[in-house]
């Protein structure tokens, strides 16, 4: 008996992330997904970040988003009192406990598998209550807030552009509240309008603001991260 084609689905295409893209695979409509749940199926199956992120065990490709931002800015030190906002499925946490974090407390709207160390709250960051909680689960000022936090589209640009701002501003309003100076603020944001003033306000309370666009953030996505370092204080 032949032996069946191997799946190609853990190995990425030869000549690393960026080149060497094979054929994309085409995938049969299943009667059961709606043509955006066939798109986004189809695109992560041909995507060589997901692909390799099955293969490490991550549980996101967004895991990769962060190993590049932390080779860059390196603040996910063994010590350092970390908290994720947004972190299912756990990406984000599985690199910062990967480097040695211990103290990790994070939160999202949804529900996530245990990630021992982390402490891990499934309710809205924007529930009065939460905040509260990630500084007492933390035991103490944070050296780093990071949030990938995106809420789901509705599809009308100018509510969904709001949407994001509010939790984007949410968060940067909660780092300064937990951080402890020379601490460091990530966050995920979106090319235009508001961005430019978010990144404005934090310059006024962090030394240096940047802005990045990892690899293996979808280039036809206005997706970027801001990275505020050395908190000013209070
Ligand atoms: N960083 C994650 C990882 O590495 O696996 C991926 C995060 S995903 C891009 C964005 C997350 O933000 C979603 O899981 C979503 O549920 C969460 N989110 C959106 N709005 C939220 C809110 N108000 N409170 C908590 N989590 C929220």
């Amino acid at each position: 008996m032949t032996e069946p084609p191997r799946k190609r689905m853990v190995k990425p295409p030869s000549g690393g992330l960026e080149g060497g893209r094979a054929k994309p695979a085409r995938l049969k409509t299943a009667k059961q997904r709606t043509p955006s749940q066939q798109a986004w199926l189809e695109r992560q199956v041909n995507d060589p970040f997901a692909a390799k992120a099955r293969a490490m065990g991550y549980r996101s490709r967004a895991a990769f988003k962060l190993t590049e931002i932390d080779d860059r800015f390196r603040f996910l030190k063994p010590g350092a009192r970390v908290i994720d906002l947004g972190l299912a499925p756990g990406g984000w946490t599985q690199v910062a406990i990967e480097r040695g974090v211990t103290n990790i407390a994070g939160v999202d709207l949804l529900p996530v598998e245990p990630l021992p160390p982390a402490h891990i709250l499934q309710m809205d960051f924007t529930d009065p209550e939460c905040g509260p909680r990630l500084k007492e689960l933390l035991g103490g000022a944070a050296d780093v807030v990071m949030s990938d936090m995106a809420p789901n589209t509705v599809g009308h640009k100018q509510t969904d552009h709001l949407r994001i701002m509010g939790l984007i501003e949410a968060a940067a309003d909660f780092a300064r509240e937990v951080l402890k100076p020379g601490g460091v603020f990530v966050t995920k944001a979106f090319q235009g309008g508001g961005t430019t003033e978010l990144i404005g306000d934090l310059k006024r309370h962090f030394a240096e603001v940047r802005n990045v666009k990892p690899k293996a953030s979808r280039q036809d996505s206005s997706e970027v991260f801001i990275v505020a370092t050395g908190f000013k204080g209070r």
